[in-house]
């Protein structure tokens, strides 16, 4: 939101308690162009892929660090009635022209180039295909916006710190105010009354870093997403990582973010009982037992495999998978930016967009962009429902 802000000429101040455990922090930022069983593009794709795919670049530049990853990624098919819907669905002259409209390639792959996977249904490799480093992503923009004075690194206590004036919001305890305050914060917002009718459908997810010996060239969905870590000594080389990220579970019992307790753990042996499955039985690290938390263990052929970090946020989703952004029902000045779900590397600079030119140029939120659009549902009213269509008066 601060760096499209920006972009547009505005002044901006960012407040956040950079928790380790946000979502944002524990995200792989995967940006995938088809995912689920269906095979579908993903939603609004060709919409919200070119503008993250140029944020991210400006905000690159703009700190010199490293921390966007555009590539290819491979998907193994787990069925053979979905290796037959991706040959019906996109190798058809019809997907073929689809294809090229929405600006992605999608290409057959056999058993032999997805090593050291097991895939003897074959896969497919889509491009682009997007990684976001989200701690090295926040870090530098915080280094950003601090380095101009723009960046308060605290909790908010958004019932008692945060005032609203006709024509401003005011922060009086940081001594700022002004014309309009965006809260973007996940599944805190639950915790203040601005927006507590946000219907936020929260689930947990869990990660695991794993060393392993097994050479992973590119990022792969198989039971499970892996990706491979780059690391700074060697930027683009994937096929010499060992540092790999494999995840994630999905889950909305379970909404803290421990990794300590047995729910905790199950979710661990969740993760590695799909990483052993993914392997060929060749691979040297295929076989990993859990001995523990951060305990080497000895892989198949003798190789060493450890689980270096398990990592854990809840997500901040809702009801329809789709965002809930739009400005307060009675606070013209004050807006929200939420409900990203599993999705929010690739949708969060469009919506960021979408927000700015509602409140800068009067355009209106479209429904199924509206955080109050399920209330809106529930009562049926098709007046209110062009009224909250309809961008705040100034
Ligand atoms: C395991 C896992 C894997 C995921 N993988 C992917 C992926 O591959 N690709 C993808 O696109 N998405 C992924 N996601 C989802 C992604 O993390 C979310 O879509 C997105 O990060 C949500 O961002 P957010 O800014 O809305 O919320 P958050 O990341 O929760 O950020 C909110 C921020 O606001 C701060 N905040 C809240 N209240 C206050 C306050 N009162 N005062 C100060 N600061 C406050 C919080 O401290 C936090 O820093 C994954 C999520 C999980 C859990």
């Amino acid at each position: 939101m601060a760096w499209q802000a920006t972009q547009r000429g505005l002044e901006v101040a960012v407040i956040d308690d950079p928790t380790p455990s946000s979502s944002s922090r524990v995200a792989a930022g995967l940006v995938t162009p088809i995912t689920g069983d269906r095979l579908a593009l993903s939603w609004r794709w060709s919409e919200f892929y070119p503008v993250c795919n140029a944020l991210y670049e400006h905000a690159q530049r703009s700190t010199a660090t490293d921390f966007w990853h555009v590539a290819a990624a491979w998907r193994v098919f787990q069925s053979d009635p979905e290796r037959e819907r991706f040959f019906h669905r996109w190798w058809s002259e019809e997907g073929k022209r689809e294809m090229a409209a929405c600006g992605i390639t999608l290409e057959p792959m056999h058993e032999d180039q997805l090593l050291p996977f097991r895939a003897p249904r074959g896969g497919f490799s889509m491009c682009p295909a997007g990684r976001l480093d989200t701690r090295a992503y926040l870090d530098a923009t915080a280094k950003h916006f601090r380095s101009k004075d723009r960046w308060y690194s605290m909790r908010l206590d958004c019932n008692e710190d945060l005032k609203v004036a006709p024509d401003r919001v005011l922060v009086p305890r940081l001594g700022l105010q002004g014309r309009i305050m965006v809260l973007c914060q996940g599944i805190a917002a639950r915790t203040n009354h601005w927006f507590a009718g946000l219907p936020l459908h929260p689930a947990r997810g869990d990660i695991l870093e794993l060393s392993t010996d097994a050479s992973i060239p590119a990022v792969v969905h198989h039971e499970a997403w892996v990706v491979p870590v780059q690391s700074a000594s060697e930027p683009n080389d994937h096929s010499r990582c060992r540092r790999i990220l494999v995840g994630a579970t999905y889950d909305r019992q379970c909404l803290d973010t421990s990794v300590d307790h047995s729910t905790a753990r199950g979710f661990r042996s969740e993760l590695l009982q799909r990483w052993n499955n993914m392997l060929a039985a060749s691979t040297p690290s295929a076989g990993v037992h859990d001995p523990g938390y951060c305990e080497a263990s000895i892989g198949g052929d003798g190789y060493e495999v450890s689980v270096l970090r398990h990592l854990a946020a809840v997500r901040p989703a809702s009801y329809d998978r789709h965002p809930l952004i739009g400005p307060h029902p009675t606070e013209p000045n004050l807006y929200c930016l939420n409900g990203l779900g599993s999705k929010g590397s690739l949708m969060a600079p469009q919506l960021a967009n979408l927000l700015l030119d509602c409140m800068l140029e009067n355009k209106a939120i479209e429904p199924s962009l509206q955080w109050r659009r399920r209330e809106d549902k529930t009562r049926g009213d098709d007046d209110l429902r062009s009224d909250l269509s309809r961008p705040p008066k100034r």
